[in-house]
């Protein structure tokens, strides 16, 4: 038998700023080679029953997921859960409240986006969003294009939704420890989602590797679509440093604005330790 590796083990539904329904993501994965995958919308798990029955429908192994929005040293930062309990009654509770945060924060961005000239963003926005307790800056994006303000998404956020700009909210996200107690106290693992993305110093990024280990977190995105080639392996190699697992997941949100195919990566290099090795035990197997 072959060893696995076309594993997908990030992207986003309807159900947080994807655009596509789990069902069709899960016939897309399959389509697209993938051999174990999961689903990891934002700050919800409301998904996870209906990407499991697909996957498995498809002859697709599948993992559980959740992508959890986290501040440390005041920037957010991305932790993947994998392979928990979903129907785990705290780690619900958990991220029912974070969410809670977004919709005083949407007002808070269309008033901003008022203040230049732009008018109805909130309402605007709701109508591109799936889920009404996930209204993200994304759903802003996607309007802002549609209504002529800008060209595409990237130009929104250089524009309006990045810290400094007319619509940007600093938020106040869930602590690292409460988010990856959710996650292991439901069975799961956690992973730092696309470390090269958040403009930490090499202080503040050490100081991130650190606390999240303390806390029982073992795993780096390395292979991502997030990531440049130098970035995955910069980020290689920091985990071998670090000992960490390492994950790989192309961050699909949808077909028109993804660079990044699902299961369309590179492998992940030879010498690192994957994941999926140590969550072999929480893999959902079609017709078992
Ligand atoms: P939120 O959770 O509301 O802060 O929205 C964050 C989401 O916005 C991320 O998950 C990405 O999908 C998207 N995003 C963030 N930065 C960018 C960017 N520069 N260009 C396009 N999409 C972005
Ligand atoms: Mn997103
Ligand atoms: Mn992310
Ligand atoms: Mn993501």
């Amino acid at each position: 038998m072959h060893a696995l590796s076309n594993a997908d083990l990030h992207c986003h539904s309807k159900v947080s700023d994807g655009t596509l329904e789990p069902e069709a993501l899960a016939a897309r994965a399959k389509a697209q080679g993938v051999e174990l995958w999961a689903l990891t919308d934002h700050d919800e798990v409301a998904g996870q029953q209906r990407a499991l029955e697909a996957a498995l429908a498809q002859g697709l192994p599948y993992l559980t997921g959740t992508e959890i929005s986290v501040t440390f040293a005041n920037k957010v930062v991305h932790i993947v859960g994998l392979g928990f309990d979903h129907t785990n009654e705290a780690l619900k509770a958990g991220l029912k409240a974070t969410r809670g945060g977004r919709e005083p924060r949407a007002r808070e961005m269309a008033e901003g986006l008022a203040k230049v000239g732009i008018e109805g963003a909130f309402e605007g926005a709701l109508h591109y969003v799936g889920n009404p307790e996930l209204i993200s800056r994304t759903h802003f994006a996607r309007w802002l294009v549609d209504a002529g303000h800008c060209s595409d998404v990237p130009e929104v956020f250089r524009r309006f939704l990045t810290e400094g700009k007319p619509g940007f909210v600093p938020h106040r996200w869930a602590t690292l420890r409460d988010a990856l107690r959710w996650v292991h106290d439901a069975g799961g693992m956690t992973v730092i989602a696309h470390p090269a993305r958040y403009g930490f110093t090499p202080t503040e990024e050490y100081a991130l590797f650190i606390e999240f280990q303390a806390h029982g977190g073992r795993g780096l995105e390395v292979v991502t679509g997030s990531h440049t080639a130098a970035e995955a392996v910069k980020y290689g190699d920091m985990a071998l440093e670090f000992n960490f697992l390492a994950s790989r997941g192309s961050d699909f949100h949808s077909p028109d604005e993804s660079h990044t195919e699902l299961g369309s990566l590179p492998n992940l290099p030879g010498k690192l330790n994957p994941v999926w090795l140590e969550l072999q035990h929480r893999i959902h197997y079609p017709g078992a």
